[in-house]
């Protein structure tokens, strides 16, 4: 047993009306993380009566992952959520040069489900959690951490418990790790990104996607006008070159197609902290009173504009395994493994397609 204190760090309520500090109360289901994931999974719960708490920090002015592929539509649209509109803008689809020097096109408009949608991140993950609360969810400030079993429940901090306990904590799976799960990474990389307002909007409607010598580019015009500009690093690059500002200029600069479309890098250029972007998969993802959705359960590479769409569709598919019983449960299981057996070789497909001036050797993932 750890000596450690108890799990749950408790926040100051933000001025203006956030959420309420901890108090002591027993909870159906207590979900860690309030992105996209947590938040359905608590309104998915919550409109099946169960008595929910969202727990997450103050959320942050910066969230990366801002294009949602129409099947993200389709899915918040089953859930009767109407947060698409403004600020969101609708886009056309991607450019990409991906194993060739040339732009490629994909357009939406030959998908069935239509637009996708270029998002102010933050406003919909708000809009998101603000469903949730309606629906009769508790919001909570603070973090899970270190939950303690005691007989049918969880134990937390400051007297919180719950019968279950979800991770929604993202690609780090905090939960599920201190749990006893592993989390396998596929080849690591990182993301540095850059957003700045251009002296002459680009008008651009699709996502940018350029390789590159080290990795690969990320362009796109924001709802609010700015432009998003990220390069996605192999590890091994990564630490050499990755926090290096002037030579991420330069490669930006040298871009062949994204630079002439965005324009250069405006004086109000604002750097953001390094993402990890590598895709991960989560082993197991359900145990005795835990469950785990969105990235906590499987995290896609970016490249593949998967991320809000599954966190949305696997809460949904995760709360209803808490819903049901323990053959449900399985269910889910079995369907994280299954995306997962379509997505592993589809992924390392694309990476070895990517045009490569330097030759590097892709990793292969463990299954
Ligand atoms: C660089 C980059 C670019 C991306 N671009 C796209 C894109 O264009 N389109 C797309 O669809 N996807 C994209 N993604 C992926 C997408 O952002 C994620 O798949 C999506 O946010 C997953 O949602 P989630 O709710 O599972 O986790 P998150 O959105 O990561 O939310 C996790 C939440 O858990 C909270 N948390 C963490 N630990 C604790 C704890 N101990 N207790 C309580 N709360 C905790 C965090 O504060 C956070 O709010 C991108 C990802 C990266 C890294």
């Amino acid at each position: 047993m750890p000596d450690t204190g108890p799990s749950l760090s408790p926040l100051p309520p933000q001025a203006g009306g956030g959420a309420p500090e901890l108090r002591p109360e027993t909870f159906d289901a207590v979900i860690a993380g309030a992105g996209p994931a947590g938040a359905v999974a608590a309104l998915v719960l919550a409109r099946a009566r169960w008595r929910v708490a969202l727990v997450d920090q103050p959320p942050s002015a910066i969230k990366l992952g801002e294009a949602l592929a129409p099947g993200g539509r389709i899915a918040l649209e089953r859930l009767g959520l109407q947060v698409l509109g403004p600020p969101h803008r609708k886009i056309r689809g991607q450019l990409t040069a991906w194993d060739g020097p040339d732009l490629v096109a994909t357009d939406f408009m030959a998908s069935p489900h239509g637009a996708g949608w270029r998002l102010d991140r933050p406003v919909f993950d708000h809009a998101l959690r603000e469903a949730a609360i309606a629906a009769g969810v508790t919001a909570i400030t603070g973090l899970v951490s270190a939950p303690e079993r005691d007989g049918a429940h969880w134990r937390l901090a400051d007297g919180l418990s719950g019968r279950w306990l979800v991770d929604a904590t993202g690609r780090r799976a905090t939960l599920a790790r201190s749990l006893g799960a592993r989390v396998v990474r596929d080849a690591s990389q990182i993301a540095y990104y850059a957003r700045w307002t251009p002296d002459v909007p680009p008008g651009q409607d699709r996502t940018l996607v350029e390789a590159s010598e080290f990795g690969w580019w990320y362009g796109c015009e924001l709802p609010g006008g700015q432009v998003l500009v990220g390069l996605h690093l192999d590890r091994s690059m990564a630490l050499s070159r990755g926090r290096d500002q002037a030579a991420w200029v330069e490669g930006y600069q040298a871009t062949r197609h994204i630079a002439p479309r965005l324009g250069p890098v405006g004086a109000d250029v604002e750097w953001i902290a390094p993402h990890d972007a590598s895709g991960t998969v989560t082993r197991p993802a359900v145990g005795a009173g835990w469950i785990a959705v969105g990235d906590a359960a499987l995290a896609f590479d970016p490249i593949s504009g998967h991320g809000i769409t599954h966190a949305i569709t696997s809460a949904v598919a995760g709360a209803e395994a808490l819903l049901g019983d323990d053959a449900a449960r399985e269910g889910y299981s079995q369907h994280l493994a299954s995306l997962r057996q379509h997505y592993a070789p589809e992924w390392r497909r694309v990476q070895a397609r990517r045009l490569r001036p330097v030759a590097a050797p892709v990793s292969a993932s463990s299954d």
